[in-house]
């Protein structure tokens, strides 16, 4: 199994990678060097569609466990993406490459509503376009909203940059023998129940057929790697 040509991708970055060596929110050293990287992907040709998680500074289920309200809690969640897309606005910005920020959640005087015709224009454009806010619902996360935003756009792959270079079979920081799939389909996935993307969003890839590249995007210069098809991975599609 390879991917097929890429001319429009979608990247998914987890929250938490944003925060560099921090154990909290946002370092703003470390989003400039992810944005070095998505420069460089964008100067290769590719259109980029862009999501980034609120992870690094807050989930609606971690506030759920403490007592709040799940919703009330997942709209702050939602809330924080927005953040996390406005810091690497900046430093795409700062870079030269031009971006739009649209949330799912309409607050006009800080970036544009998701309007897919408009996006889609923004990419014909040549901009950047990072989607913020997951899907607008609580009860979601960032992964469905990448998904959502991947199948819209008929993107070509959604690219997760996370924190680990792939799916294994068992978590690999409580089993030193877990072993790392570079193949995997989307029904292993979801009946091994798999550690890679919520269950939604690993269906919604697989009806859509939009292949899912899990991989570390801490390493300098891995999503080129990844794009060029040497990097350390894991591709999940039908086989
Ligand atoms: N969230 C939500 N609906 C969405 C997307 C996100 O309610 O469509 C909330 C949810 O509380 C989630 C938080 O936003 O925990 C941050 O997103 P996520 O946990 O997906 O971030 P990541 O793990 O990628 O950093």
């Amino acid at each position: 199994m390879s991917l097929p040509a890429l001319k429009r991708v979608l990247l998914k970055l987890s929250g938490e990678v944003l925060m560099g060596g921090q154990q909290f929110g946002i370092d703003p050293e470390f989003v400039a060097e992810l944005a070095k990287e998505v420069k460089a992907a964008k100067e290769t040709g590719l259109e980029i569609c862009l999501v980034i998680g609120g992870g690094n500074i807050f989930r609606g289920m971690a506030g759920a466990a403490k007592g709040m309200d799940r919703a009330q809690a997942d709209y702050m969640g939602m809330l924080a993406t927005v953040m996390n897309a406005l810091a690497m606005q900046n430093a795409l910005e700062q870079l030269g490459v031009q971006t739009r920020v649209q949330s799912a959640i309409e607050m006009d005087k800080v970036c544009e509503p998701v309007i897919r015709r408009r996006a889609e224009r923004h990419l014909e454009k040549g901009r950047v376009v990072i989607f913020a806010a997951g899907v607008g619902a609580p009860y979601f996360t960032t992964d469905s909203g990448a998904a959502l935003r991947a199948a819209e756009m008929k993107c070509d792959a959604l690219l997760k940059g996370t924190s680990v270079d792939g799916v294994y079979d068992s978590d690999p920081k409580q089993n030193p023998d877990a072993t790392r799939f570079d193949t995997v389909t989307y029904d292993r996935v979801l009946a091994d129940n798999l550690k890679v993307m919520d269950a939604s969003a690993v269906a919604l890839c697989r009806d859509n057929r939009i292949p899912i590249v899990v991989f570390s995007i801490r390493e300098k210069g891995n999503l080129a790697r990844v794009l060029a098809g040497e990097g350390v991975q894991t591709i999940v599609q039908d086989s």
